[in-house]
């Protein structure tokens, strides 16, 4: 069975790019078979797994607005166990491209459709917005990993987002659930992280990973280098974070299945 998991929030800058590259990359070196899906049009997964936009063929934008099928547009990267549907720069545009499609709720959900089986895991990279493309990946998702920064405001947006969640299940993924909250550039020195912390606990109780990532230069330098963390710097807090937070997920997997 394929697990398929959006990493969502509307908030900007809050480390969803830097889960889906480091999450899909520990889970492809667990020997998992990942496939990772970039539909933000700014493309930062893309050209952190060392892949040019500009030489990309077809993107999830082709998908959305020309449906045509993953198969196309899937490219391989040099990572473990690690393939990629790239976004490319017009992806800004197909919200209003497809604003009136039929179905375009399930566009990407059937795109997939042909090469879902080949994987034990699909990881969504969204847009930080709740319009129809953040709709279409929570509507193929099996589960939402929301996360949020250890900042002030860090919950702020989040009944907003807790809202699509409720719509999405109601008209067309009535078994979405939520993955886990995970707790991002975090310094436990702060006292402001602890404030966060227990507010995120009490905001969404028992869905919080015990795993938090710690905030790191390594995690931010790595995307410009073209590469997830653990290709960078095998022993750095941040790759141990992610490869922490990879085990959680497939341990919880075994115990509910
Ligand atoms: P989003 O995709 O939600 O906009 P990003 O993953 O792109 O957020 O992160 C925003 C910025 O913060 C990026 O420059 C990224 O490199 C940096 N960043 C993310 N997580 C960490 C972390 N744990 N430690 C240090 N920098 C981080
Ligand atoms: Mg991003």
């Amino acid at each position: 069975m394929t697990k398929v998991i959006a990493v969502a929030n509307q908030k900007g800058g809050v480390g969803k790019t830097t889960t889906a590259v480091n999450l899909a990359a520990s889970l492809g070196l667990y020997n998992k078979k990942v496939l990772l899906i970039d539909v933000d049009p700014q493309g930062n997964s893309t050209s952190g797994l060392g892949i040019d936009r500009r030489n990309v063929k077809n993107s999830t934008y082709t998908i959305l607005t020309e449906r045509i099928s993953a198969e196309e547009c899937i490219v391989e990267t040099e990572f473990q166990g690690l393939s990629l549907l790239p976004s490319d720069i017009n992806l800004a545009g197909a919200e209003l491209e497809i604003a009136d499609y039929p179905h375009r709720e399930s566009i990407l959900k059937n795109s997939v459709v042909s090469i879902k089986q080949e994987f034990d895991y699909i990881i969504i990279d969204c847009p930080p917005s709740l319009g129809v493309i953040t709709t279409n990946a929570l509507t193929m998702a099996d589960t939402i990993l929301v996360p949020i920064q250890c900042e002030y405001y860090a919950l702020e947006g989040l009944s907003q987002l807790m809202a699509t969640v409720r719509r999405v299940k109601r008209m067309y993924n009535p078994h979405l659930d939520i993955e886990g909250v995970l707790l991002t550039m975090y310094d436990g020195r702060l006292n402001l992280t602890q404030q966060v912390v227990a507010e995120v606990k009490k905001f969404f109780p028992k869905k919080v990973f015990a795993t938090v990532i710690p905030r790191g230069v390594r995690l931010s330098e790595a995307p410009s280098f073209g590469m997830p963390c653990y290709y960078f710097d095998k022993k750095c807090k941040g790759t141990e974070a992610y490869l922490s937070l990879a085990t959680e997920i497939i341990k919880k997997e075994k115990s509910n299945g």
